[in-house]
């Protein structure tokens, strides 16, 4: 037996030391905001090169903890991509609040768990806050219920699942898919073109099949058009499948374009859908009241999508599901066991977020949101997100101005795509097949070059994505850093590169095509 004099030990730190070390940390960190504006982007390393800088045996014993946070400075930055720059414009990242950055070590430190709430009184009713205030913020009734979640994609997931759950026609909580009295196949509906991919991965861990996922003719403008969108579901219907959801976009990935929401929300009325707006990257515009015909009908969705990790700036993760009818989220998330409820009432029940959504253990997410919030006020947050899309117009219009790039899209939120054709191979007009399809295959190697050149070169980070099969490129701004400034230098450096690529590799493909041939 033990000797009832054993030392135990806590490992942790003094007060003072903690306060010693915890000073070097925000003295580390203010460095790197000083200097968030100068520092490459993008690394341009391979993978090679930084798994090799972060190969090493566990140690057997713990480090100096100075020791360790040198390597803050050493390792991991010199190695990071920086979507805190203002020239960062890739995928759909937000720049992370300063605010955000000190509510993450406060949360940390207090360690709560947002799974029920007798052990986190306080950070649910947080989070309970910050749900109603996103809502309150695009205008969704506050009442409404939702949590927190990793991002978009499990958003997405606990509104489907929430949709199938409550349009089945029996209880799908304990027969799955699986009960003898379904009669066709479950089909939910997004547009062809701008429906996001993380809609067909929801379809996949539901095991519904990403075939269920309908695909709905879009406009021109990329939207979806709802009388394709109606004659699918009658066409379905009539074929024995079981539509339960539609999902509009409210700010799509390639070009933020909105679907028409009031139109969807009839089709979901008068046919019992479940309407989910998958507003991950632009729901929160509908805070600007010049915008409000876009995001008209959007107080009508059953659920919303809304990732305050994008278009809020919130350091990662954080996404956020609202569904209007709380007992129907409830119903889908709803468990019982012993050792999370007790097993009698006691004085301090509350709201438990685990019977919300799909994790238990859940962390202290709202503290980031709620600061940030607070810190910004909506009229703060109208101008950042004001000044973003500004930023789109004005790239738009350098777009139409200049002969070397050409407009694919009307400017729409802050996402916004266009192509590099040089000048005079945009003149064709009658070009065979063959010639067609030579170019179109130098423009699309011509984009993605120019893409690789400005991202090693650590001035700016965007990518490249396809619209309608043709490489664009691709700027996302969603940094509250960004300035108009920092679009036109992205831009130059863009005609720059496109017109240095050009001159070094056309000259290669005159003698079999012809068409890529100079001309004044
Ligand atoms: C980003 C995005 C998602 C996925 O969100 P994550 O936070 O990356 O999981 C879903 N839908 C749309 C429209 C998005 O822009």
């Amino acid at each position: 037996m033990a000797s009832r004099s054993h030392q135990f030990t806590t490992h942790d730190l003094t007060p003072e030391e903690f306060r010693e070390l915890g000073y070097q940390t925000v003295d580390m960190i203010t460095r790197f905001y000083e200097d968030v504006d100068t520092r490459p982007v993008f690394p341009a390393k391979s993978e090679r090169a930084v798994e090799a800088l972060f190969d090493e045996p566990l140690p057997e014993h713990g480090e100096s903890p100075e020791a360790i946070l040198r390597e803050w400075e050493t390792r991991i930055l010199p190695n990071a991509t920086h979507n805190t720059s203002p020239r960062y414009f890739g995928y759909v990242m937000g720049s992370g609040t300063m605010m955000g950055t000190l509510a993450e070590a406060l949360a940390a430190a207090v360690n709560m768990n947002t799974g029920g709430w007798k052990p986190a009184p306080a950070a649910t009713e947080v989070e309970r806050t910050v749900i109603s205030w996103l809502a309150d913020l695009i205008g969704y009734d506050p009442d409404c219920g939702g949590l927190l979640t990793s991002g978009g994609t499990m958003a997405n997931f606990i509104a489907i699942l929430t949709a199938l759950r409550n349009v089945a026609a029996y209880d799908t909580t304990g027969e799955g898919l699986q009960s003898p009295t379904r009669t066709g196949r479950y089909t939910l509906y997004m547009a062809d073109h701008e429906g996001h991919s993380s809609i067909f991965r929801v379809a996949d861990m539901l095991n519904l099949g990403r075939d269920a996922v309908r695909l709905v003719p879009s406009h021109d403008d990329l939207t979806m058009d709802t009388d394709a969108l109606e004659t699918l579901l009658d066409a379905d219907i009539e074929n024995g499948d079981i539509p339960f959801c539609v999902i509009g976009q409210v700010g799509s990935i390639n070009v933020s374009a909105i679907d028409p929401l009031s139109d969807i929300a009839r089709i979901c009325d008068e046919r019992d859908l479940w309407f989910h707006a998958d507003g991950a990257c632009g729901a929160v515009g509908a805070m600007l009241p010049e915008l409000a015909t876009k995001y008209e009908g959007l107080d009508r969705a059953d659920s919303i999508t809304l990732d305050p990790h994008k278009w809020l700036y919130i350091p990662y993760e954080c996404g956020a599901i609202l569904v209007r009818d709380t007992d129907r989220l409830r119903r889908s998330f709803d468990m019982e066991a012993p050792y999370l409820h007790g097993t009698l009432p006691t004085a301090y029940e509350g709201h438990e977020f685990y019977q919300h959504g799909p994790q238990m253990s859940r962390g202290f997410r709202a503290l980031k949101v709620w600061i940030s919030l607070k810190f910004y006020g909506a009229e703060g947050y109208r101008d950042l997100l004001r000044q973003n899309i500004e930023c789109a117009h004005h790239l738009d219009s350098l777009v139409r101005r200049e002969p070397d790039v050409a407009a694919i899209h009307e400017p729409n939120l802050y996402i916004y795509s266009f192509r590099y054709v040089p000048a005079d191979l945009g003149a064709h007009d009658s070009l065979t097949g063959e010639q067609q399809a030579a170019l179109d295959a130098y423009l699309d190697t011509l984009n993605q070059k120019i893409t690789d050149v400005v991202q090693e070169s650590g001035l700016a980070f965007f990518g490249t994505s396809a619209i309608h099969e043709r490489t664009v490129l691709r700027f996302s701004i969603c940094s509250h850093r960004t300035t108009l400034g920092d679009i036109e230098d992205v831009f130059r450096a863009i005609q720059n590169a496109g017109a240095e690529l050009d001159r070094e590799d056309r000259p290669s493909l005159v003698a079999s095509h012809p068409v890529f041939e100079r001309r004044a």
